[in-house]
């Protein structure tokens, strides 16, 4: 019997990390967050005072890294740099930036592909990232298309950096949000872009738990009640 997934994609902030991982929860999924294996590359590089965007250094850097996702007792995601446990550090506001640079890369793409589909292979997964639904899980079971409103995303990202401590300017973190998803949306390998058989969930002028609702419905419309679900 194969293993259900479920992608979610689409641009920053709208919310896919925090609505897929309570979903993944609720449905007794893996929760999979492909943006922080991306991350983990972007720090790597950082540390190693390496350019992001020079792609014949990245690749070399590559086979060099050892990149692990673990997951804690609370069922989180956890990833590894070289042994150690990074989960916090690629939080920081500085290294969306990183990971959206080494991520246009086609061999750091290549390179982390089949970490993440190993992933689905061996478990009910929620995935969420950019190209989850057109590249890395081209079958899965349901896609969906999550985006909202820049403003609402950015407003979204400064409240979640205040919450952690971290300073947070409005029309700076505007600003980061529309370049970063400029990045995504016009690199040449793997775009952020809309799978042509997403269901689109638009969140702009919802709360949290009206997301949750909306995209739980989806799903169970979709996958059928209970289907996978833990009591
Ligand atoms: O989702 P998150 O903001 O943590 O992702 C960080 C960056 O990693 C994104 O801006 C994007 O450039 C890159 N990414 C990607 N493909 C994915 C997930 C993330 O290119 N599947």
């Amino acid at each position: 019997m194969g293993y259900r997934s479920i992608a979610i994609d689409g641009p920053s902030g709208a919310g896919k990390s925090t609505l897929a991982k309570r979903l993944a929860q609720e449905l007794g999924f893996l929760y999979v967050d492909t943006g922080a294996i991306y991350r983990t590359v972007g720090l790597a590089a950082r540390r190693r005072g390496i350019d992001p965007s020079d792609a014949p250094a990245v690749g070399q850097m590559l086979p060099n890294l050892s990149i692990a996702m673990g997951y804690g007792e609370d069922g989180l995601q956890q990833m590894l740099l070289d042994g150690e446990d990074v989960t916090q550090a690629i939080r920081e506001n500085e290294i969306s930036r990183w990971a959206s640079k080494v991520a246009a890369l086609p061999v750091v793409r290549d390179f982390l592909l089949g970490m993440q589909r190993h992933a689905a292979q061996e478990h009910n997964v929620i995935m969420d990232g950019r190209d989850i639904g057109t590249v890395v899980l081209p079958q899965a079971d349901l896609k969906i298309f999550l985006t909202a409103e820049a403003g609402a995303r950015a407003e979204r990202r400064c409240r979640e950096l205040l919450e952690r401590g971290q300073q947070a300017d409005f029309e700076q973190v505007l600003r980061e949000v529309v370049e970063r998803d400029r990045r995504d949306m016009e690199r040449e390998t793997s775009p952020l872009r809309q799978a042509d058989d997403a269901v689109v969930a638009d969140t702009t002028g919802l709360n949290l738990e009206e997301s949750f609702a909306l995209l739980l419905e989806i799903i169970q419309n979709r996958l059928g009640d209970g289907e996978g679900r833990h009591e």
